[in-house]
């Protein structure tokens, strides 16, 4: 074969690889933002379809012998391609170890699932997603074997989502985290408490939506490849680099709740937009990994918009949109309100400190039904007991326990940590970034340019040309350090809190 024609087809394989994504993340947006209730039977049946077909397209003896052919030529290929053959290979080898039908059917039992979750959330009742949910675990645990038979199982799955991530390697950082956060919660809680009331005063869905756009203004959100719709959790996907859609949900008495969420989803958004043209179809056109892109997300969400300089400057607006709230509230005690910290039900409302100790209690329960040592049946009550111990609250129904996220019913085992990984990273990042720019002088002027700037040429615009431990050496220039986020976090409260 001749190289060139070999480098051809591998971007062919791409190219079609890209498009049957394209179609099914499209059916899969069009599933949770427009489609009737009851839709999911058709809709498993084409997915099925098209799961089969993309499965078959580049899990054969011919797309191997391709990338064993171009692999051996890896020295006279450009740096792009020799990647692209990197990364294929791998996927190669995990996808072809799958069986076609069972491929097909987990991306069946999955489309069911998301009805099912949804149903059980909206009723508050575990045991209807429960079967569905016993499923999945068994299938995950069968893909794991399938992926890196060699690998304990959910270190197999951790793997998917954060390379190189283990539960020996998580075990550590979140002990680390919780030697620190556990004390500086209990300061914090023994500290005079912030009245945080104002959060909660009613703020019309209308004018919360003019807010979104204005946020999305901020954020350099290109309308013309960037839209925002509504689901019951927030998200964001990503068509290719020039057609993202971002998700909020909007609470009548929880303005930040969506506000929070279009800056979350909107960091998301940007790290997809700003990936390199060349990457586009690719394999690499996208982010790096789930705790690259958490990274990314939580630094606007956390790092820019939780912070003073910031609610400073968002300050008018709110009061131009509420007046009713905000005419008679200052910004450091919006600032105040908006960090202070309170232990609560929802992962997803939760602020800077407890965060990751909702994410300690998913990543041992995950760990333990993954590995075998808890059942499904056993799981609320497991949840329920954590979030005591953890986070001293009791969990009073399954809605706003154990079904507060979808991900377990996307079969998304190894997700959750890449949250709390993710946030280190951020805080990295920062430290970085501060030595290059002033980065509060610009956030204080509500000119996030300069933030994205750096984040573009430092992390976004190399989609996955690195692994994830490899791009924060180049971005920062030393390897992991999770001190960063530690100490982040306890200078920012120990100021909150006067501790
Ligand atoms: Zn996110």
């Amino acid at each position: 074969m001749e190289l060139q024609t070999a480098v051809e087809q591998l971007k062919t394989l791409q190219a079609k690889m890209h498009a049957y994504y394209h179609a099914m993340e499209l059916i899969f947006y069009d599933s949770v933002t427009a489609a009737p209730p009851e839709t999911d039977v058709g809709r498993g049946h084409t997915m099925g379809i098209l799961s089969e077909e993309r499965h078959k397209l580049f899990a054969n003896e011919q797309v191997g012998e391709l990338l064993a052919y171009l692999a051996s030529h890896k020295g006279e290929l450009d740096k792009q391609t020799a990647r692209e053959i990197e990364e294929l290979q791998r996927d190669h080898a995990m996808l072809s170890r799958v069986p076609v039908e069972e491929y097909v059917a987990y991306t069946r039992l999955l489309n069911e699932a998301d009805n099912k979750w949804l149903k059980a959330k909206n009723a508050s009742d575990f045991a209807i997603f429960q079967p569905c949910l016993e499923k999945i675990v068994a299938f995950s645990r069968k893909l794991a074997g399938y992926y890196a038979p060699e690998k304990k199982p959910y270190d197999a799955l951790l793997d998917q989502y954060e390379r190189g991530a283990t539960m020996e390697s998580l075990d550590q950082f979140f002990s680390q985290l919780k030697a620190e956060l556990i004390p500086l919660l209990e300061r914090i809680e023994a500290a005079p408490q912030i009245d945080n009331s104002l959060l909660q005063r009613p703020s019309p869905i209308e004018r919360q939506k003019q807010l979104t756009q204005y946020l999305m203004d901020i954020m350099s959100l290109d309308r013309r490849y960037a839209a925002v719709g509504e689901t019951e959790h927030p998200f964001t996907v990503e068509f290719n680099k020039y057609d993202v859609r971002i998700t909020t949900h909007y609470y009548e008495d929880n303005l930040f709740s969506s506000l929070f969420s279009v800056i979350h989803e909107g960091g998301h958004a940007l790290y997809e937009l700003n990936t390199a043209d060349e990457l586009m179809y690719t394999c690499l056109g996208e982010g790096a990994s789930s705790a690259i892109h958490e990274s990314q997300s939580r630094f606007y969400e956390n790092i820019i918009a939780r912070s003073e300089p910031f609610l400073r400057f968002l300050l008018p607006k709110l009061c131009e949109l509420f007046p009713e709230n905000y005419a008679n509230v200052d910004a450091e005690n919006l600032y105040r309100a908006v960090v202070s910290v309170r232990p609560s039900l929802t992962r997803i409302e939760a602020d800077e400190i407890t965060y990751p100790l909702h994410i300690l209690v998913r990543y041992e329960l995950e760990k333990r039904l993954i590995g075998g040592s808890l059942s499904v049946a056993d799981l609320p009550g497991e949840w329920n007991r954590l979030y005591q111990e953890y986070l001293g609250v009791e969990v009073p129904d399954d809605r706003r326990g154990v079904l507060q996220d979808v991900h377990w019913a996307g079969g998304s085992f190894g997700y959750f940590p890449t949250y709390a990984l993710g946030s280190a990273y951020g805080a990295q990042f920062l430290a970085a970034m501060q030595r290059d720019i002033d980065v509060w002088g610009a956030t204080a002027k509500g000119d996030l340019q300069p933030v994205t700037a750096w984040l573009k040429e430092k992390i976004h615009r190399h989609g996955r040309m690195q692994l994830p431990a490899d791009l924060i050496v180049h971005a920062t220039g030393e390897p992991f350090d999770p001190r960063y986020y530690i100490e982040y976090l306890k200078e920012k409260y120990a100021a909150v809190y006067q501790l």
